[in-house]
């Protein structure tokens, strides 16, 4: 299914006018991954204020945030504490760069990510956010081999309908269709392969042949020219495809074979997702770079880090070398202020220890909607979970695109939004909803969730005629 972008929209009712910011955000705001058009009959859903795990728009509506906002306020909405750490800072000292000088705060911040992450993974290099994370890592790869003797690395692996980010050379490794071609020529090198896929896995094949499939494809471009496979621990885009137990670690074999650099793009999957620091910790692998954003500051505060091994550091550490590259905001003192006091208080609320506490009573609830007939698959791990939609749950049979638009943009995205869920109805591969919210939710936003979700997926399924 081809569409990106399923971003909720209420339909406006034509009795009662436009408010002055709507016709403002009608006029001058440039929504992201949002239909323009879209716009004249609909209304942009306008969040005026947070709390825990609800926020509130301008007519004064709470909704359950069942999404994080973006996967991204993993701590919840309005905790006064980090406006005091960003407070402090900008008092002591607004800005300063990274750029061959360096402030205390990102010092300490550096530090501490390098204590929670695996294994060597040592260095740390702070960007504004997701796809700047990426974009860095691709090209401390390439610069990397080179420095390393092997000019002629530079292609990537990722897999097909990935998502990460939108910035030229993070989109050369994003693998949807619709997101790369306006944009095409991408940064050349972006090779992809299937995405583990265990509800629709193609007959014949088995769950291990998805990590053969990366083997194949380094030995079909050649082993000298491949500089990197990146992947998320559990991927998002098409809906929190989990991993067969043997992936990761097979990849790990496979990377250390050829000299190719592993990454592991957590700009979701890290910072309490799946219920640890890091999503590799819970999948059980080691990776050469962890990737991350958003719930580094829980979004408080815009920021982005890519965490480096010692092994790849070490080229860069000699005399006259340095890494190329370099971004005004990176580590920028408010934003590292707001990333410590984050990880503060998950240590002193056990926000990890919260997920995993709960991750089961979150999967059954979604679970006991298999009773539906539109429900065709529960996956995910941790607070990050989806629910697959199905024209028949015998067969898996799929809906067709155009009964795709009906369902998730004619009714669910605003359905849901309208009975007060914050989730993500969306098509990058088959229909999904997704629901991923803050750390500290429970037994009671469960409760919350499935009285909105049950009635409504029913009345979807009554709506495609199952
Ligand atoms: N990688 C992954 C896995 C992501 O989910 C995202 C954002 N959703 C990005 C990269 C890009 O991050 P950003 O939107 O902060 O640029």
């Amino acid at each position: 299914m081809a569409t990106v972008g399923a971003q909720p929209a209420v339909a406006r009712d034509p009795q009662q006018g436009q408010s002055e910011l709507q016709s403002l955000a009608a006029r001058h705001l440039w929504l992201h991954f949002t239909r323009m058009g879209a716009n004249e009959d609909n209304e942009v859903p306008i969040i005026v204020k947070g709390d825990g795990c609800y926020v509130w728009d301008d007519q004064g509506k709470r909704y359950l945030d069942g999404l994080s906002a973006l996967f991204c306020v993993n701590a919840g909405h309005g905790r006064e504490n980090y406006a005091k750490a960003a407070y402090d800072q900008m008092t002591e000292l607004a800005f300063f760069t990274n750029w061959s000088a360096a402030h205390p705060t990102a010092i300490r911040l550096a530090a501490k990510i390098a204590e929670l992450a695996p294994g060597d993974l040592n260095r740390v290099f702070f960007t504004s956010g997701g796809s700047e994370a990426v974009d860095s890592s691709l090209k401390l790869v390439r610069q990397y081999h080179k420095l390393a003797g092997r000019p002629n690395k530079t292609k990537t692996i990722s897999r097909i309908t990935s998502y990460h980010g939108t910035t030229m050379g993070a989109l050369s490794i994003t693998g949807i269709t619709d997101a790369r071609t306006p944009f095409e020529p991408l940064v050349p090198g972006g090779c992809h392969v299937p995405t583990p896929n265990l509800y629709r896995m193609p007959e014949g094949w088995t769950p291990e042949y998805y990590a053969e499939a990366v083997r194949e494809r380094i030995l079909f471009e050649g082993p000298d020219t491949v500089a990197a496979f990146y992947a998320e621990p559990v991927q998002n885009s098409g809906g929190c495809f989990v991993p067969p137990d043997s992936y990761f670690p097979r990849i790990r074999e496979i990377c250390d074979e050829f000299d190719v650099v592993m990454v592991s793009d957590e700009v979701i999957c890290s910072w309490g997702r799946l219920g640890e620091w890091f999503g590799c910790q819970r999948l059980g692998y080691q990776p050469d770079i962890i990737t991350t954003a958003k719930g580094l500051t829980s979004s408080y505060a815009p920021m982005g880090a890519v965490i480096v091994s010692d092994k790849l550091v070490a080229p860069f550490a000699e005399q006259d070398k340095m890494f190329s590259h370099g971004i005004t905001f990176g580590g920028h003192p408010m934003a590292a202020a707001v990333a410590l006091e984050n990880i503060a208080t998950f240590e002193r609320e056990d926000l990890c220890g919260n997920v995993r506490a709960h991750e089961g009573a979150f999967r059954e609830m979604l679970e006991s909607l298999y009773d539906l007939p539109i429900v065709g698959d529960v996956r995910g791990l941790g607070y990050f979970m989806a629910i697959e939609l199905v024209k028949d749950k015998a067969t898996k049979e799929e809906f067709s695109e155009a009964e795709c638009d009906d369902l998730l943009r004619g009714f669910l995205s605003h359905e849901l939004m309208d009975r007060g869920l914050i989730c993500r109805a969306d098509d990058r591969d088959q229909p999904v909803v997704q629901l991923s919210p803050p750390l500290i939710a429970g037994p009671q936003q469960f409760e919350e969730m499935e009285a909105i979700l049950r009635p409504t997926l029913a009345e979807a399924g009554r709506r495609m005629g199952l």
